[in-house]
């Protein structure tokens, strides 16, 4: 195969306007609506296709943040931003970038689950591609209906497992069209590159099957060889007709996503977020805690409710890191302790233990409740990665701040109704002492005079500056060794002034520097590891800041006026 081109900046997209006067309009990655400029009016056919005063970009933020704050509701609010990024992408992205922590919570989570849970109902026009069952045999051909030929990003679910939801089969498009939103606004991959795509193959959510607008196949899901098959038929399709793309596994039930990861992590260049980038940024925010604590990442245990995806991925990226700092695999692994719907994982428990939770299974008698489990485990770090609420009670956040004098408390359960505890509650049942990070973002809490502000865990750290930094030196492979560099950067990027009000994450008002700052390291440990494709620049930061889309209008007609 063909090295992949370099990426190229935004001047190989918006220089020329390939079409004019009611389809240009209609073409939401070139329209400017309203801020079209007279000549341009003149010169593209859209003299009296618009009211006739000529808006800038500013007032047209401006007018569109307004519309937005009147909506009634967050759903509301994401139909409305839908709108938007199918009508003008600049505008929409410009939006997204100057008020990001306000409207990242909109088209990502928590309010995307909801939008997932009502897909079917709001679902205006297509974004992304349907492949189903269906069209097993032909997909490289359904593939070449992209309208878009260089496609280098692809995002792509089967919808078993949306967030904390569960399945809901092709109504999780919401996932890979929000990610794929987060990979331009946060780290400039430009949105022409990026195409997200959801493989119907059948759910078995009964609710759905008995639902009037689901718009997916009413049929329960594939498993075994027929799943399988349309799988490597997919990847097969995809490296056929998007050579040069990176693919990102997204919200896969966990027996598929282990596996299909293990498989064709090594095929094409590809990820897991659900795995890896989840581990990246629970790490790095509890790299980014340890200055707090005082402690080191050889001295943590782990205690996890949840050994899925998140959890497993989270304790496997801890082991790379622990040994790094010379801590032996078995001890590393000794120090990372799990319960899951059943209980203390341990061995001999009597079940059949996934594969994933074979490396944590420790000689230990079963213990059932959490609250047991702590008690027993005693860990520096309590990780709620399980999608069940209301599990860390005021008993264990009480018995993690005995065990602790900075107990490490992060409820990454998405979204915010599935989060083992809310800030309020590790913040008020810990005396102010916890260090606290959700999945979901959660307000700053006033405790005894002082102020806590919550970090948000969010995979939005971590993933855009991945995938940017993978696509700029066009490795062959996305590997661990790129995760922790990620992690490691991350925790860098914690300010003093996060730290004194608990936070272990940047604001997300850095987002862009931040994932270019990973996206240096990716593609630097892509060099180093013989992984990289392209040229190594000179200076690699610099390099990948020209290829960064900026949501600003071209001059489709320059020009003496
Ligand atoms: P998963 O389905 O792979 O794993 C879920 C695990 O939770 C399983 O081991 C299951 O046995 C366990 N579990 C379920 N109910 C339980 C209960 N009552 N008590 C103890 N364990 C229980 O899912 P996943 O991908 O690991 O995701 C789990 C959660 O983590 C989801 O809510 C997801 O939104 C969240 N998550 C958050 C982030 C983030 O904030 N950055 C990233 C990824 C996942």
């Amino acid at each position: 195969m063909n090295s992949p081109p370099p990426l190229p900046g935004l001047s190989a997209w918006g220089e020329t306007h390939p079409v004019h006067g009611p389809q240009l309009l209609a073409d939401p990655l070139h329209n400017k609506g309203t801020a079209f400029t007279d000549r341009e009016r003149d010169r593209l056919g859209l003299r009296g296709l618009l009211p006739p005063r000529v808006f800038t970009l500013e007032e047209q933020l401006q007018r569109s943040l307004t519309a937005l704050r009147s909506k009634p509701s967050n759903i509301e609010k994401y139909i409305y931003l839908t709108n938007l990024q199918n009508r003008n992408e600049i505008l929409f992205y410009r939006l997204v970038l100057d008020h990001i922590e306000e409207v990242v919570p909109l088209i990502y989570t928590p309010t995307v689950g909801e939008a997932c849970l009502q897909y079917g109902s709001i679902y205006r026009r297509p974004r992304g591609m349907f492949i189903s069952l269906r069209e097993r045999g032909r997909i490289a051909g359904i593939l070449r209906h992209w309208p878009q030929p260089g496609v280098r990003l692809i995002v792509v679910t089967d919808g078993e497992r949306i967030l904390g939801l569960g399945d809901l089969g092709a109504l999780g498009m919401g996932i890979p069209v929000g990610k794929l939103s987060l990979y331009t606004a946060c780290a400039g991959v430009h949105p022409g590159y990026t195409l997200p795509i959801t493989l119907d193959v059948g759910t078995d959510n009964a609710s759905l099957h008995a639902g009037p607008a689901y718009i997916g196949l009413k049929e329960n899901r594939a498993r075994g060889a027929a799943y399988d098959g349309f799988i490597a038929e997919f990847v097969l399709a995809v490296k056929d007709v998007f050579p040069h793309a990176l693919l990102q596994w997204e919200d896969f039930g966990n027996t598929n996503a282990f596996r299909l990861l293990r498989q064709y992590r090594h095929h094409l260049p590809s990820f897991n977020d659900d795995i890896q980038g989840t581990a990246a940024v629970a790490l790095a925010g509890v790299i980014a805690a340890l200055r707090l604590t005082r402690s080191t990442l050889a001295q943590q245990k782990f205690l996890f409710l949840g050994a899925g995806e998140a959890g497993t991925g989270i304790a496997d990226l801890y082991v790379e890191a622990a040994r790094a700092e010379g801590l032996g695999k078995a001890e590393a692994r000794a120090r990372c302790w799990f319960v899951d719907s059943k209980g203390l994982v341990v061995k001999n428990r009597g079940d059949r233990l996934a594969e994933h939770k074979l490396p944590y299974a420790h000689e230990h008698p079963m213990i059932v409740p959490l609250a047991d489990a702590v008690k027993a485990v005693k860990p520096t770090a309590l990780i709620g990665v399980s999608g069940t609420p209301a599990t860390f009670t005021q008993e264990i956040v009480g018995t993690m701040s005995a065990l602790n004098a900075r107990p490490i408390i992060f409820a990454l359960s998405n979204p915010t109704s599935k989060a083992e505890c809310t800030a309020e509650q590790a913040y008020t049942w810990s005396a102010g002492r916890a260090i606290f990070a959700s999945g979901s973002p959660f307000a700053p809490v006033e405790f005894n005079g002082q102020r806590h502000v919550p970090g948000q865990g969010n995979n939005i750290y971590i993933f855009p500056g991945v995938g940017l930094g993978a696509l700029v030196s066009g490795a062959r492979e996305v590997t661990d060794a790129m995760f922790l560099a990620a992690a490691r950067t991350l925790a860098q990027l914690v300010q003093p002034e996060d730290l004194a009000v608990g936070r272990v994450y940047p604001p997300l008002t850095r987002i862009r520097e931040v994932s270019l700052r990973i996206a240096t390291a990716v593609a630097t440990a892509a060099h180093e590891a013989g992984l990289a494709q392209t040229p190594r620049p000179a200076d690699i930061a610099a390099d990948i800041r020209t290829r960064m889309f900026e949501p600003v209008y071209r001059d489709y007609a320059p020009g003496p006026s």
